[in-house]
């Protein structure tokens, strides 16, 4: 983390887990362990599913945890049935979205292409992105690594300005490492986040690179998360299972304000 040019952010992805009564319960959770704890050196957001999106908002109000979707739909309005538009989110009060996360890469037929199209979509309606990007486990064996981060990074990012950047999170979120148990070390997660911050150098500039917010997001847990965090280009994690539970999520958020 190099917290004196950009924030460290912690935000937790639940996945397609939680009904609205469970999820109230869950932030009520959260609050209750952040409860008089100093948190100010990083922000919290709680991503979650689009049923549960009114419920956690209207908890979650006044407490230092903020609210994201988990996906959004490229288009304004229109004949997508079963889709959501970046307005509908931002009329709710939702802050932030997930967006090319390989769970909707690999199952959902998700591509740079529409991943692209989707974060230009949020920023434009004045969401905040966290634009996911990583490696397959053969790419890493294959030593593609490299190649295919900068090839996402790019082609996702096609047309967006260096001020709507401001509004852009990158999560490095190895697939190999997602839900498996098995992360990355924290040398991997902060050669790659540097990796991408050098992408983002060249793309945009130094400074704005420099300014960038890159998490890392692959099995980070209360155990693991202080290690990754000490790392100079990680610059905070996008957590899926360990955000479920209260205890553990507020563990890792007290190692982000060390
Ligand atoms: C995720 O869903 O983005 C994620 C990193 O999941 P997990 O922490 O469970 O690996």
């Amino acid at each position: 983390m190099k917290r004196s040019v950009r924030t460290t952010v912690i935000a937790g992805n639940w996945k397609m887990n939680k009904t609205p009564k469970e999820a109230k319960a869950l932030v009520k959770a959260i609050k209750a362990e952040l409860e008089g704890k100093d948190v100010s050196k990083c922000e919290i957001v709680a991503c979650v599913p689009y049923v549960d999106l009114a419920t956690v908002i209207k908890e979650a109000k006044g407490s230092p945890v903020k609210v994201g979707a988990e996906n959004v739909h490229w288009a304004e309005s229109g004949a997508f049935t079963g889709e959501i538009s970046a307005a509908m989110l931002k009329e709710i009060g939702v802050e932030y979205v997930i967006i090319g996360h390989s769970e909707r890469r690999q199952y959902f037929g998700e591509t740079d292409q529409t991943v692209n199209a989707r974060v230009k979509a949020a920023l434009s309606a004045g969401l905040k992105v966290i634009l996911c990007v990583g490696e397959l486990l053969a790419e890493r064996e294959e030593g593609v690594t490299a190649e295919v981060v900068s090839r996402q990074v790019k082609i996702d990012l096609l047309g967006v300005t260096k001020e709507q950047m401001a509004n852009v999170i990158i999560a490095y979120e190895p697939v190999w490492a997602i839900g498996t148990g098995k992360t990355a070390t924290s040398d991997q997660a902060d050669e790659v986040c540097g990796l991408i911050r050098e992408v983002l150098g060249k793309l945009y500039t130094k400074k704005l690179a420099e300014a960038t917010t890159i998490q890392y997001g692959g099995s980070m847990n209360a155990k693991n998360a202080e290690e990754l965090l000490s790392k100079v280009n990680v610059d905070g994690g996008l957590i899926g299972g360990a955000s479920l539970k209260a205890p553990d999520f507020a563990t890792i958020i007290a190692a982000a304000n060390k």
